[in-house]
């Protein structure tokens, strides 16, 4: 349930300055934002231990400007990343929540490391999709579980509450749109309204939930869903029924990469550093280089709904450095062979056209040529054997549209005026990818969630001081 309830105004007995909902990425950037500027935020909490999303994710942040980047003697600018976020979304995005998110990036993940001692690094043996820089941030493991543990580790050094097993399902809200506060039911279904001077909800979007994935993204109604499945749009829902702008509700993260039947990312390093993906005929089928959100769907399109991701040794030295990799591996996901001829027998595909798609790619590469696609090769993605395929699919990773909002993360009303003290970040909010899968910009989700997080938090601080 996720319902809104009018009021003239009400005192609870709890009662909380700020409160959170939603303890991923963009809730724990929100509430250390907040406690450092001196105010008591309180996150309330689904699950038993804080995960979301964001644990499922690789917890890689693109920033541009870093003092991490500038070690490795990369050159970048924020300026640079917000073209190119704004070149993938066509252009269908809020240059100021761009700008802002662009410019805020670099300090945030600095804040991060200085403040509470995560160790990010660039990676920097593959570049993404559509990114002019080497400017993907991750943790050693390259995981996002590390991502959420270290942030709940921080919350909890700095003795901010977070409630958990407890779903957030009511607002309440008084005639000039002022949220009062939420209704909390906890684990054994006991009800319990906290009262709040401003309220930021950060618990994600609507993926996990099939009634509003059929509604608002019928292509994916049908494909696996990868993320949370706690993250069932009751931002979306309490934003409807408060009057709040809801926008691109079409958009989404996809990917066009899951290990099937195993359910495991493969990182799109196997397809950047020169692999490609073939259908069950053996076929090629796309420009994979376009990005992995939008391959998705084109893998989905495929006779039986999935393709092989076909690589060399080389390339899975590189993919190796993901913990996701490593484990399917281990899962026995990943098909060897010394010949190409040896793959198309093990994938069952039919060895005579898979061979020529095969030599077609090299040939390509060997002479920097472009293929029927558009996708541009180069010598130095050269293949050798041994070889790799694995069997992936396409999946749906987390919603792109919500709430709308200003750079600071405020919810902006129908008629375009902001609500007093509401604010959403993450992915309940509308974010920066335009209005489909083909606008996301590798990081734009963990992107949005931690800094417009951390600039909600800031705001929302504000309002209260
Ligand atoms: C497999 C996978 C890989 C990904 N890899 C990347 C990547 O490398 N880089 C990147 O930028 N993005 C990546 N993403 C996307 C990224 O994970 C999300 O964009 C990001 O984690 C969103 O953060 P969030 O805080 O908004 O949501 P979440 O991390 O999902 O947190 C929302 C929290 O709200 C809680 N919640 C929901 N409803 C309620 C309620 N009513 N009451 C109380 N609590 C509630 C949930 O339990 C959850 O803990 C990936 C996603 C997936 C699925």
């Amino acid at each position: 349930m996720s319902t809104v309830v009018a009021s003239k105004g009400e005192k609870f007995a709890t009662q909380v300055p700020l409160l959170i909902i939603g303890a991923g990425a963009a809730g724990l950037c929100a509430a250390l934002t907040a406690n450092e500027a001196g105010v008591d935020a309180v996150v309330v909490e689904r699950d038993a231990v804080p995960a979301g999303s964001t644990a499922l994710s690789a917890g890689l942040i693109p920033a541009a400007g870093t003092r991490f980047q500038r070690a490795k003697g990369f050159s970048d600018s924020p300026q640079l990343l917000a073209a190119d976020i704004a070149r993938k979304a066509k252009d269908e995005v809020d240059p100021r929540v761009v700008d802002a998110v662009a410019r805020g990036a670099a300090p945030l993940l600095e804040w991060l490391a200085e403040r509470h001692g995560f160790p990010f690094e660039v990676v920097d043996n593959f570049s993404y999709p559509g990114h002019s820089a080497m400017r993907m941030h991750g943790l050693p493991s390259r995981t996002g579980q590390e991502l959420i543990d270290r942030l709940r580790n921080a919350a909890e050094a700095n003795d901010i509450v977070i409630l958990t097993q407890s779903t957030a399902e009511q607002l309440m809200v008084d005639p000039n749109s002022r949220i009062f506060g939420a209704e909390i039911v906890r684990r054994d279904g006991a009800r319990e309204w906290i009262g709040c001077d401003a309220l930021i909800l950060a618990c994600n979007g609507f993926g996990g939930s099939p009634e509003l994935v059929r509604r608002y993204i019928p292509e994916m109604a049908n494909a696996l869903y990868f993320g949370h499945a706690g993250n069932r749009g009751h931002a979306v829902n309490w934003g409807s029924a408060l009057g709040a702008q809801l926008v691109h509700l079409g958009s989404y993260q996809g990917h066009g990469s899951v290990a099937t039947p195993q359910n495991i990312l493969i990182s799109w390093a196997v397809i950047m550093q020169g692999g490609i993906q073939v259908n069950c005929e053996g076929r090629r089928f796309s420009d994979e280089t376009q990005g992995y959100s939008e391959q998705a769907v084109e893998v989905l399109k495929q006779p039986g709904g999935f393709a092989w991701d076909v690589f060399d040794a080389r390339i899975a030295a590189v993919a190796r450095q993901f913990e996701d990799f490593r484990n399917a591996e281990r899962a026995g996901a990943i098909l060897t062979f010394d010949t190409v001829a040896g793959l198309a027998a093990a994938m069952r595909v039919p060895a005579a056209i898979f061979c020529a798609e095969w030599s077609e790619v090299e040939k390509l590469k060997s002479s920097n040529g472009q293929d029927q696609y558009g996708r541009n090769f180069s010598a130095e993605q050269a293949c050798t054997p041994p070889y790799h395929a694995i069997k992936v699919t396409g999946a749906l990773f987390h919603t792109q549209g919500g709430l709308a909002i200003d750079p600071n993360g405020r919810v902006k009303r129908n008629d375009g005026t902001m609500f007093p003290n509401l604010f959403a970040a993450g992915g309940s909010a509308a974010g920066v990818s335009g209005s489909t899968a083909a606008g996301y910009l590798s990081g734009n989700g963990l992107l949005t969630a931690t800094v417009i997080g951390h600039l909600a938090g800031k705001a929302a601080a504000d309002v209260l001081r």
